[in-house]
Order: structure tokens, then sequence, then C-alpha cells
């Protein structure tokens, strides 16, 4: 088939997609999935929209195979999070096209996906390949808000029409540049969430008189101990994995200072070698995280109030329980702190060693011979927390071969959200045939696998072991011009 063509036309799809304004809320996701229907529908596909509530639309169609294997998921959501529209530099629902790049909400997160994933399922179904495991098409609302109405409805409302072995869907799959070397990230694990709210007591008196032990005082000293130190350093498997797995290749100095972040003693120099952003970044990865988001205490000007309290966005690396993060952050915010949980959701961590993470890594390197692949720690959450209650594992895994240099992680929710044209091509060529060499009757077994792992001049990706549960993003650059990485 002529890929110009099929680029084109993937290309139109997302455009049509963007158009739909599906910022949540209100979501609106209806339009944008009875479109992807009537497509669906004209290929010879039975789709089947399911209305989570009104104008809450979710859109499922399915590619059946033999049965051999079980289902490949792609996942995407149709929902986008609202725009400032004042400033972008063209309209953000307009779909615009300029100088190489398409504007638009939703290009990044993730409309660009649901237009790949269709159209991954489009070409096999045309091209007619025998298939061993179903592949599912599910685009979906409400992410961004929580995926009550989205992924969280089809778990729980229609879990047979979802329900796979593995998914593919957002935030990994773009190019990082390590000083001059490019890797493509599969998103393997999510921090998890624990929202928690803290509360302070003192002794009410008069504005007048200053009270160092007013509860208004003790929160605000416990929150200066948790930015200044921080929660404990903590090196999960996975983030190991990743550091080595960039560390490859790299000048000794690079890499001493990678190894160093990784070490409790060593990682705060190691952090300060680093430019700001990506200090902030590893520091996410390498530490369960609390962050001040709102605040309450008192009334009148003139009242010192008894209690104060402190809503906290507590992200938690894998391997870690609420009693655990509970009793650290006690440590630095101290014996006073009472503290409460609003909400949690476990971290996420998959093997990096399955024949899906085999594929993807064969499928980028026979395109980028000098690109590796690497597993990646989300800091923050997707719909794959959905997706785990019925035990699907899920990679992060949204192709796009795009400008290493451009700050990605800014874009998504930024304003002037674009997505590289060539680098959406390339995307959509690299998910239809990781599909197609994942789920066709005829695509290599795990012997010729293994065997073709050994020939690849690949870095050693060490398994994960953790055995847990994460949300964030942060594929982007790393070839700044500080001393060191
Ligand atoms: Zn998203």
């Amino acid at each position: 088939m002529d890929e110009q063509k099929l680029a084109s036309e993937g290309l139109d799809h997302l455009k049509a997609l963007v158009s739909f304004d599906t910022s949540n809320p209100p979501g609106n996701e209806l339009p944008a999935a009875r479109y992807l229907e009537k497509v669906l529908r004209a290929e010879g596909f039975d789709p089947v929209v399911i209305e989570s509530a009104p104008q809450r639309g979710n859109v499922v169609a399915r590619l059946s195979g033999d049965g051999t294997e079980q289902p490949l998921l792609l996942m995407s959501h149709l929902d986008v999070v609202p725009v400032d529209a004042e400033r972008w530099d063209f309209p953000p629902f307009a779909a615009q096209e300029n100088d190489g790049y398409l504007y638009g909400r939703g290009t990044l997160d993730m409309k660009q996906m649901t237009a790949m994933s269709l159209m991954a399922l489009l070409t096999l179904k045309r091209k007619k390949i025998p298939l061993k495991r179903d592949v599912i098409f599910a685009a979906v609302a409400d992410e961004e808000a929580g995926g009550k109405y989205g992924a969280g409805y089809m778990v729980e409302h229609h879990p047979d029409l979802i329900q796979a072995e593995y998914a593919l869907s957002e935030l990994g799959g773009f190019m990082m540049d390590v000083r001059g070397k490019h890797f493509y990230t599969v998103q393997v694990a999510e921090r998890g969430l624990a929202w928690c709210r803290v509360k302070f007591q003192g002794d009410a008196g008069h504005g007048s008189i200053p009270d160092p032990q007013s509860a208004i005082s003790k929160m605000v000293r416990a929150l200066q101990r948790l930015e200044k130190k921080g929660l404990p350093h903590r090196c999960t498997d996975v983030v190991r994995d990743f550091v080595e797995v960039i560390s490859h290749g790299q000048k000794t100095r690079v890499r001493a200072t990678l190894k160093a972040l990784l070490k409790p003693m060593t990682s705060r120099m190691a952090m300060g070698r680093l430019e700001e952003e990506q200090a902030r970044f590893f520091n996410a990865l390498l530490h369960s995280t609390a962050t001040a988001t709102v605040i309450h205490a008192g009334e009148e000007p003139n009242v010192i109030p008894s209690q104060a309290e402190v809503v906290l966005d507590g992200r938690v690396l894998p391997g870690q329980s609420w009693e655990e993060f509970e009793a650290d952050l006690k440590k630095v915010l101290g014996k006073e702190a009472e503290i409460e949980l609003i909400r949690w959701m476990d971290p996420l961590v998959y093997s990096a060693d399955t024949p899906l993470f085999d594929v993807i890594r064969r499928v980028v390197v026979d395109r980028e011979p000098v690109a590796q692949v690497v597993p990646y720690l989300l800091t923050a959450y997707t719909d794959a927390k959905h997706l785990d209650k019925l035990g699907i594992v899920t990679y992060g895994f949204s192709p796009m071969k795009n400008d290493p240099q451009e700050k990605i992680t800014k874009l998504i929710h930024g304003h002037n959200e674009r997505i590289g044209i060539q680098a959406f091509s390339w995307g959509q060529e690299v998910l239809a045939e990781v599909v197609e060499r994942f789920c066709s009757v005829s695509s290599a077994s795990g012997v010729v696998d293994s065997l073709m792992d050994e020939l690849l001049d690949s870095p050693p990706i060490v398994q994960s072991k953790d055995k847990t549960n994460p949300d964030g993003l942060a594929a982007g650059n790393f070839s700044g011009e500080q001393e060191d990485i």
C-alpha cells in the first residue's frame, strides 16, 4: 500500500479529530466517537458506541484473530484539557498546518494516537493479514478528569469489550536525546497517587501578638522542611534500568553522573550538575513527592486561627505502600502533623521482559539502527490504572519521531500544542508495524526473537522486579549545555 497515501489519510483523521472541541470539562466526546464509528463502519467493522453519560462517548471496534493468543488493545482518550485560546498562535481546534507542524489541542495528548491506532486497524484489515490475536481499538472519554466516564466506566460496565492481554496507550514513544544519543521511551510504570490533607493545631489568639506556635507557623515550617529535605531517595528497578540504558555508550563522566543519581549518598550532588528541568525530572523519578496545592487557614485579619490545613498532591514510587509513604511524610512534617488520606491509587509496574516489548524494540531499531528503546517510569498517571484492574499489561507507546530539541512535555497541556507532520507519519508507520508483527499469525516465534536479540547490538534491558504500584511525564531533551549530561 502506498505509504504516502496512508500518511495523508492518517493526517486527515487526526485533523478531523482535533476539530472536535472535546475540552474536559465538559468533554462532549460523543461527536468524535460518532465520527470514528462512521469511519470504522464504512470499512466493514462493527463498532460499538457507549454513552456513559449524555454527550460522553466511548467507541470500541475489534478486528478478530484466530484466538490462539489474547487480544491487544489500542487505547486512547478523546478528551483534551481546556485551552487558553488567547495565548495560542493558531485557533486550538482549527487543526492548522504551519511550517511542517499540525497545531491543535490533542495533537500530542492524545488524538494522534487515536488516529494512528485507527490507521493500524484499517490497514491490517485491508491487507487481510491473518491474526493470532484480536486487535481492539478503543477511544474513550474523560481521561483528563480521572476516567469515570471513560476507561473507568468501560472497565466497570463493559469489561468484555476491552479485555486484553496487552494495551498500548499514551505518553511513551517519544524520542529523547541524551548527549547526541537517541532513545525511544516505552512507559512500563507509573507512580501512584496519594492525595492527603494535613492539619496543624495551635492556640487561637490576637493577631497583634505573634505566636511561633500558631497553627499557621507550624504548617509553614513543616512545608519548608518538606521543600528543603523532600522524601527519601528510592531507586526502583525500572529507574535503574532506564538509567542503565541511557548511560550506554556515553562518556565516562556522563555515565558517572548518571550512576551517582541512583545512590542516596551521591544523588543530590549529581542532581546539582544537571539543568534545572532535568534535575526536577530525576528528582521525581527517584523520590516519592508531595506538593502543596491547596491551603486553608483563618478568616479574619486580626485573629490567629487555631487550625491550618494543607492538601498535598502525593505521588508514590513503585514499591511503596500508603503506610510507608505516610510514615516518610510524618518524619518530615513532624509529629504534630495530622495526616488524612483523601485518595489513593496504587503505583503500576509492568515487566519490560515481554514479547510485546521485544517487538517494539525490534521495529524501532530496524528503522533507527542507532536509537535504543528504553523502559520508562511515568511520574503521573494515565488510564492504565483502570486497565490494570482487568490485568491488562499497559505500555505507554504512542511513537513519534519528534525533534529532540523540542520540549514535548511543555507542549502537552500547554499553549500551541503541535505535532511534526513527519514525526506523526513515522509514528503511524511504526505503530502499524508493531501491531502487525505482534498480532499476525506469521510473526516470528519466541525462539527466532531471542536469536535476533543476540545478533542485535542492544544494551542490556534489566527486567523490573518491582511488584508494585504510580502518574506524569517527561520525554524531552537531555542534551543541554551544562557541564554534565
Ligand atoms: Zn492524555
